[in-house]
């Protein structure tokens, strides 16, 4: 007789994907929750069931996948009033997040299917990004310590790009310096949050140390517009630091800390030594992975002339191969992006490279759903791209030896400094080119994508963020206060 597992697949065989699939099913059809969760209400859902709703999938609209219901400027006083840092000791603190990433684990599959389903993303992605949620509780818990004490309330505002990763990086860190937290997910995907909130709840921190708070931009605004809050962490657009910025100057003590991750132009050089196979792999990752839904991703190319011709031939052959659709599927390797309105945004640049003759290359994608196909597009230089076209666009220079300074030049002057790759086989090349450079995450011979927590502290300069780092040994300090004295809490 077959072997049977837990999970019902005949372990005689490799389980085809269809069976697979079939057996996420539950995941697939289930409806998730969301809601505001303050001290003075702790348990969601009670109440204002009438004022919920749909969180619909991008990749089939028709496909409700939860409920929210949007916290109110109620939920915003009471979650204010109700804040109150975590009292348990540095050790106790590290040890509940420690208890939370083993849960997060063991929720993979439910976490899998949110990320899925509400975030668009694909199984790898997926799978990226618990790891990394993890990795930030366990090393924001090492990082801990007796020394530090928290600054007091401390606003979280994060991005639908990593609903779950970025999330709980800034909230794990304000709770192991000793803050409370009142965090606000990206109004696109509160689902994965919520859950991902219950299960820090139920690991131990208590209500009142981490409330959540779901909804839109005036929910951001007023947590960001309030006296009592003693810091703000936000990863979004640079617009949006801005005016959080303008805001706290106004209303929040000063010297309040904003640590803010903000967007990027991010450039990759391939010189004429670069290995063509390598440099393929990783520029097909860097600016297609995720569907281009990364700060850090590659949204220009300059490619040396002398190797263009053969470089970009096997850079459309590798686009062939990439299969965009619903992110369900395990051979997915581009979802959706993330709603209508990016959708639009993308889609017209796209329309208007179009209509410019400027296309180099693109592949198919699904008409229903926002799916954006994989696109190649002909620029003069980064100086023409004005902003972040954040979706699967790559944008493709080429470069004369003798111009190398001057494209470093363009580089540095977009303002933003937030990821850099280069592909060369001569070490001189990389020392010149890295120490000139202005950008926070600099990538040789490999992609530009996916920092790892403790080993590649991430952040940019310029317009690109404040820094310390997330997943740096500089990021927690900035969550204490700098003389314990003076901490509120
Ligand atoms: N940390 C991610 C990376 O290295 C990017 C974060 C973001 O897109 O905000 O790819």
């Amino acid at each position: 007789p077959a072997r049977i597992n837990s999970k019902g697949w005949d372990l005689t065989h490799q389980p085809t994907l269809d069976a697979i699939d079939k057996a996420r099913a539950p995941l697939r059809d289930a409806t998730y929750l969301a809601g505001p969760l303050t001290s003075s209400e702790p348990k969601y859902p009670r109440r204002r069931h009438e004022s919920s709703s749909p969180v619909l999938n991008p990749a089939q609209p028709d496909d409700i996948v939860g409920q929210v219901t949007p916290a109110t400027p109620d939920d915003v006083a009471d979650a204010l009033a109700g804040a109150a840092v975590w009292t348990a000791d540095h050790s106790t603190r590290a040890d509940v997040l420690r208890k939370a990433a083993d849960a997060l684990e063991a929720d993979a599959d439910t976490l899998f299917a949110i990320l899925a389903r509400e975030a668009g993303k694909t199984l790898p992605d997926a799978v990226a990004e618990l790891r990394e949620a993890v990795d930030f509780l366990r090393y924001y818990a090492n990082e801990a310590n007796a020394q530090r004490q928290g600054r007091g309330i401390w606003t979280c505002i994060s991005p639908w790009n990593f609903p779950l990763a970025i999330f709980l990086g800034q909230i794990s860190a304000a709770l192991a310096a000793g803050n409370a937290v009142i965090a606000k997910p990206a109004e696109q995907t509160p689902l994965v949050a919520f859950r991902a909130v219950q299960i820090l709840h139920d690991a131990g921190v208590p209500v009142s140390a981490l409330q959540f708070l779901p909804g839109g931009g005036a929910i951001g605004a007023a947590l960001t517009a309030d006296a009592r809050i003693n810091g703000v962490a936000f990863t979004g657009s640079t617009a949006t630091a801005l005016k959080i910025r303008a805001s706290m100057a106004q209303h929040c003590a000063p010297g309040t800390p904003l640590i803010a991750e903000t967007g990027g132009l991010n450039a990759m050089i391939v010189d004429s030594t670069a290995l063509p196979e390598h440099a393929v792999r990783d520029i097909v990752n860097g600016a297609f992975r995720s569907a281009g839904q990364r700060c850090s991703a590659l949204r220009c190319l300059y490619v040396q002339s002398d190797i263009a011709d053969k470089l970009l031939t096997m850079l459309k052959g590798a686009m062939e191969e990439l299969s965009v659709g619903n992110p369900w599927h395990l051979s997915t390797d581009l979802g959706p992006v993330i709603d209508a309105a990016a959708h639009k945004t993308i889609a017209d640049h796209i329309s208007q490279a179009a209509s410019d003759g400027r296309i180099l290359h693109q592949i198919n994608a699904p008409a229903q759903g926002h799916f954006i196909a994989p696109t190649m597009i002909r620029v003069q230089g980064i100086a023409e791209m004005t902003r972040e076209i954040f979706g699967p666009v790559l944008h493709v220079a080429t470069f004369a030896a003798r111009d190398l300074d001057r494209v470093i030049a363009d580089i540095n002057a977009t303002g933003y400094g937030l990821t850099f790759g280069l592909h060369t086989r001569i070490d001189d090349r990389v020392q010149t080119i890295v120490e000139r450079i202005e950008a926070g995450n600099i990538y040789v011979n490999r992609d530009q994508i996916g920092a790892v927590v403790g080993s590649q502290p991430f952040g940019g300069e310029g317009l690109s963020g404040t820094g310390p780092k997330a997943g740096g040994p500089h990021y927690l300090p900035r969550f204490a206060a700098a003389d314990p004295a003076q901490a509120t809490g």
